[in-house]
């Protein structure tokens, strides 16, 4: 978990914004960004950005829930958000842990996500959730 970015505190309850500003988000992160990863799938790898964890409950639509729009694609699982004026994504149902939020750590206010090192990319060519059983 990551606490702080360049001195930038990770606040416990930290604002996430899309580009145009229409979408406001807050986030309790009482541990910091958890999780941080990229991710490989056909997906995220034309979005590229970083995401972390927020449980279900961590996250709250302040600004904008009738701007953000929907895409499924796929098992049809995971909910990826974005706002349908700017189309940047905010954040995701995640299908590997239906009970999370994934987030973009790029949307967070203040935190400069070229500064995060060490990121993980996560194998998601290869899901769970797509192995035969
Ligand atoms: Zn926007």
């Amino acid at each position: 978990m990551i606490r702080s970015v360049n001195g930038v505190p990770v606040l416990p309850r930290h604002r996430l914004s899309c580009h145009c500003g229409a979408v406001v988000i807050e986030l309790d992160l009482p541990d910091g960004i958890v999780d941080p990863r990229r991710c490989d799938c056909s997906y995220c790898r034309r979005r590229g950005t970083i995401v972390a964890s927020v449980p279900l409950s961590g996250l709250h639509v302040v600004r904008g829930e009738d701007v953000l729009q929907l895409y499924r694609f796929n098992t049809h699982t995971a909910r990826h958000y974005f706002c349908s004026r700017c189309g940047i994504h905010t954040h995701h149902q995640r299908r590997s842990a239906p009970d999370q939020y994934g987030y973009n750590v790029a949307c967070l206010e203040g935190i400069d996500p070229f500064l995060l090192d060490g990121i993980p990319t996560r194998d998601g060519i290869h899901h769970p959730a797509d192995r035969a059983s």
